[in-house]
């Protein structure tokens, strides 16, 4: 009895927290956005096509090079802001400012996981062999573009009875539209969250995305980055948040970002439904398939495949549109084409090049596992020494809104103490970030 009304509980919430979506819901519009450009201006389409012959000839290079920098357990680490333009209703529907705090933490968690290969789910035999590792980290920034502190998240509140921006309005992205402007599109993956509307119709729109040479091409570098649906960004952490049904793991972002770095669709770019043998995704190693398995979790093996072979469809990589629960890998091909983005020619060549922009994110590839720094005496009047281990390239202070007060040059990269005077800023409490090669290790301090 106990457990049949327990089970009764669970669903009426379930179905509380759940929004009422009575359309179809599309995992992304990235295909239609490209399509619909391209089919106005043959010469775009042209360029595309020449981009992705660009992109099949980087990513051949990757494969074929002797080096293995590629290969091995290198990172590259991302700074990312996210731009939430939203409503203030909207803002309460996700638990005001600090529910968006919440999702962007949660939503960066799983960017670290999946695109760390982290992930736990099962994969069927077959496929578990491909699971390839992109070996990216994402951080949130805590420097602006013009130097100041910042917490990585900007809010833009839009005044009562703003509903949201249609999936082919950039206005999102432009401060003089009402949206917020991207920061240094070289130097930070921006990402927008907003409510997409659809008033082309064909249903519910959770992302879409523009990598950095498709926007180039449209002439619009202010496209470039990934919009989500603020009901689809984040992971749930309990019954009463609201999400959209089946999109509430954070995968949404996954798929998105895996379009930012060039990846297609598992299906190929024709419009779903269209069951087409004839499309592939430009990597070798996913299996074709002629459409999308969309808002559904099939049971392996899902037949057939476009090659006629018994493992049958590749329905839990990111790029399909199923549930955000039933996804659970790249393949070692998607994740060189992706990574072919950051070589030179590439899409975003200096992307990864900016870890001081950001802090490093925790559990993943953390430096703190390899360094040490001591910090003597801790509270202190402003002046102390920091002992560090080899390999330290530069210290930062930061106070508690993120701002940078000191940076404290480092004479030698190996182990020994610096004294440190940080008085002028007065008491409170501090974040010494030490710069190792292989990312940041961060101690608070207390001035009193
Ligand atoms: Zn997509």
């Amino acid at each position: 009895m106990r457990k049949l009304f327990t089970g009764a509980a669970l669903c009426s919430m379930v179905f509380a927290a759940a929004v009422s979506v009575a359309q179809e819901v599309k995992k992304c519009a990235t295909d239609e956005l490209v399509s619909q450009l391209a089919n106005n201006n043959p010469s775009l389409k042209n360029a595309i096509d020449e981009y992705e012959q660009d992109i099949q000839y980087r990513t051949s290079l990757m494969v074929n090079s002797n080096t293995t920098v590629y290969k091995t357990t290198s990172t590259y680490p991302v700074a990312l802001v996210f731009h939430v333009v939203l409503s203030q209703a909207q803002i309460d529907q996700i638990g005001g400012v600090a529910g968006i705090y919440d999702r962007v933490v949660s939503q960066i968690e799983v960017l670290n996981i999946d695109f760390n290969a982290q992930n736990t789910e099962t994969i069927p035999a077959p496929f578990a062999a491909l699971k390839g590792n992109p070996s990216m980290n994402f951080g949130l920034a805590h420097t602006k573009p013009d130097g100041t502190g910042t917490i990585g998240i900007e809010i833009l509140t839009k005044p009562a009875g703003f509903t949201g921006f249609d999936v082919t309005d950039g206005s999102v992205k432009k401060t003089a539209n009402g949206g917020l402007n991207p920061w240094d599109n070289s130097r930070y993956l921006n990402v927008w969250i907003t409510n997409i509307t659809n008033g082309g119709g064909g249903g519910e729109i959770l992302g879409y995305a523009y990598n950095p040479k498709l926007a180039a091409l449209i002439g619009d570098a202010s496209l470039m980055g990934v919009v989500v649906d603020y009901l689809a960004f984040g992971k749930r952490k309990s019954l009463s948040q609201s999400f959209i049904s089946n999109a509430d793991k954070g995968r949404t972002m996954v798929h998105e970002f895996g379009h930012f770095f060039t990846l297609n669709h598992i299906w190929g770019n024709t419009a779903v439904g269209s069951g087409n043998c004839g499309d592939d995704d430009g990597v070798d190693d996913t299996p074709k398939q002629s459409d999308a398995n969309q808002s559904v979790c099939p049971s392996y093996p899902k037949l057939p495949n476009c090659n006629g072979t018994p493992e049958g469809q590749m329905f839990m990589n990111y790029m399909d549109y199923v549930m955000d629960v039933c996804m659970s890998m790249f393949t070692k091909g998607q994740v060189t084409r992706m990574q072919s983005e950051f070589t030179a020619g590439g899409g975003s060549p200096n992307l990864h090049k900016n870890i001081h922009l950001f802090s490093w994110p925790a559990g993943v590839n953390e430096a703190s596992m390899q360094h040490n720094i001591d910090i003597v005496p801790n509270p202190s009047n402003g002046v102390f020494t920091i002992t560090h281990s080899d390999g330290l390239k530069q210290i930062t202070v930061h106070n508690m809104l993120g701002q940078i007060v000191k940076q404290i040059p480092v004479s030698s990269q190996q182990s020994g103490t610096i004294s440190v005077d940080i008085t002028d800023a007065g008491k409170g409490m501090y974040t010494i970030q030490c710069m190792y090669n292989e990312g940041m290790v961060s101690k608070k301090v207390i001035v009193q």
